[in-house]
């Protein structure tokens, strides 16, 4: 496929998406005029600018990463690419035909808006205070035994945005509150460089206790607790949901694909619009990131601009 039908496909998909101004969220400037036929030299991308004019104004997470030493020269922006691979199986295709979605880099549907997320006893809990007081009793896996604390996640019960993590490192274990250390102070900067409080939105994990050394979630751990999760999204109505990271992404799109194929996409979750980007951890390792995570929580919040005011 040639760079003019990558790009026509891919500004398909945003309109189908529902966006009705061109935005190129995930194309610099010059991969669209290079796309386009221009023949000019690729000027230097200088450092991480904001992609729109909407700057940050508040809590600059870009000086955060430059405190933390985790700033080096931007890597470029790869866009939403349209591969053949064969490699997935995933239950309806964002354009509506009936077979399933194969191919990497193209949205991933997973549910319908209609259908309920759970069944069985935990579908009758009216509140997320319920569905707390439901994990600090849990011992489904063993992970509660060596928590300190349960940590369910924290934010406005009316919050319309949500932002899922993959589960509770230590600061999170030692005071029951998600996304409270290093890279919740950088997730806190990257919220306020879009406008968001923390107490505007709501913040949680897939699993609520933390694993012993902050090791990967287990498959089992992530079946037995992302019930959980998927009450919570279902009493808080989402408008949009942010997955930081692999275990949040790959568990909410059930899907294997890498966060690279990922990211840069609208994705559906049970109707809801729901965007990929870095886990804040990474993005502290990686400064090369920090780019697409500013484009990836732009595009967010603009879809949820959009979806308040309809
Ligand atoms: N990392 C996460 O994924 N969640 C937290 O709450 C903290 C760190």
């Amino acid at each position: 496929m040639d760079a003019r039908e990558r790009l026509r496909l891919y500004l398909e998909q945003r309109r189908d998406m529902g966006e009705s101004d061109l935005v190129l969220d995930s194309l610099p400037v010059d991969d669209v005029l290079r796309l386009l036929g221009d023949k000019r030299p690729v000027r230097d991308a200088g450092p991480a600018a904001p992609a729109s004019p909407s700057a940050p104004v508040a809590g600059d997470w870009r000086a955060t990463l430059k405190s933390v030493g985790a700033d080096s020269p931007v890597a470029a922006v790869v866009p939403p690419t349209v591969s053949s691979t064969n490699s997935e199986e995933l239950s309806v295709s964002v354009r509506g035909s009936k077979s399933p979605v194969t191919e990497p880099g193209h949205p991933i549907v997973i549910g319908s808006a209609t259908r309920e997320l759970i069944r069985g006893p935990l579908a009758s809990l009216e509140s997320l205070e319920a569905v707390a007081k439901h994990i600090a009793a849990c011992t489904a896996c063993s992970l509660a035994r060596t928590a300190r604390n349960h940590v369910p996640g924290e934010g406005s019960p009316t919050a319309r945005f949500v932002v899922v993590g993959e589960a509770p490192g230590e600061k999170e274990d030692e005071l029951g509150r998600p996304f409270v250390g290093r890279s919740g102070e950088l997730l806190t900067k990257i919220l306020e460089a879009v406008h968001f409080k923390r107490e505007d939105v709501f913040i949680c994990n897939v699993l609520k206790h933390r694993p012993p050394g902050n090791r990967n979630p287990t498959p089992d751990e992530i079946k037995v607790c992302s019930p959980y999760l998927l009450r919570q999204l279902e009493l808080l109505q989402p408008r949009v949901i942010l997955a930081l990271g692999t275990f949040a992404s790959q568990t909410l799109l059930q899907t294997t694909q890498p966060i690279g194929k990922l990211r840069g996409l609208v994705h559906r979750f049970h109707g809801v619009p729901l965007i990929v980007t870095y886990h804040p951890a990474a993005l502290l390792r990686n400064p090369a990131w920090k780019r697409p995570t500013w484009e990836d929580v732009q595009l967010a919040r603009r879809i949820y601009d959009s979806a308040v005011q309809a």
